[in-house]
């Protein structure tokens, strides 16, 4: 997976866009951010318009930026890190840039056409870790959004680029990878979530005497 550098020397300007007012602020100064996985009921809110490109975005893209670098990840939406606004951002590489350029950033984004021409493949979600599903979408997506200084523009993907922005679309109105699938497949993702769950909590419940341990001498 493509790794970059992130270049935070972006110009502050606040440009107002119609649409609610967000309430949200950032709580932690951390650079790597937890992701929300699956089954945690946020994942399903539809995330709110963002009304300007302020301070307080251009740290949560730093961060996301921080987050999707750590996990491996194609692509990330705000709300995988428990921020319900539209924005996402595209790996720069699956974007269209070079090796190691920063991701494209997405504020405000909608889908303005889809090809009716389709593509079939796996698709994985770091709110769903290891599960990957075939999912049939358009070839092409053509997408309309604010760049961080708040500039409109459109950006057209194909193949892994296109399945990116309509994955990551879906995100900030609260469908799922797991939506995508059949019932049967539905439970067994479930399932093998929740047993995943399970050995972490055995696992960490397994070090905590340990660490209690060494620190008590
Ligand atoms: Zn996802």
């Amino acid at each position: 997976m493509v790794r970059w550098g992130w270049a935070g020397d972006v110009t502050p300007k606040a440009v107002p866009v119609a649409g609610s007012v967000v309430e949200w602020h950032l709580k932690v100064a951390m650079a790597v951010r937890p992701i929300v996985r699956f089954p945690d009921p946020q994942l399903r809110k539809r995330s709110v318009e963002l009304h300007g490109v302020d301070d307080d975005v251009r740290q949560l893209v730093a961060e996301m930026t921080e987050t999707m670098i750590a996990s491996e990840g194609a692509g990330l939406a705000a709300i995988q890190v428990a921020a319900p606004v539209r924005l996402f951002i595209v790996d720069g590489h699956v974007a269209g840039g070079a090796e190691g350029s920063p991701p494209k950033v997405f504020i405000n984004p909608e889908i303005v056409e889809i090809s009716s021409e389709a593509q079939t493949g796996d698709e994985g979600c770091l709110s769903f870790p290891d599960i990957f599903v075939p999912v049939k979408r358009g070839l092409r997506a053509r997408v309309r959004a604010l760049d961080l200084d708040g500039n409109a523009f459109e950006a057209e993907g194909e193949g892994l680029y296109a399945r990116a922005l309509q994955h990551e679309t879906d995100h900030l109105n609260g469908r799922l990878l797991i939506d995508q699938v059949g019932p049967v497949k539905r439970e067994i993702i479930k399932r093998k979530l929740r047993k995943d769950a399970e050995a972490e909590r055995l696992d960490a419940a397994e070090r905590e005497p340990l660490r209690k341990a060494g620190s008590a001498g």
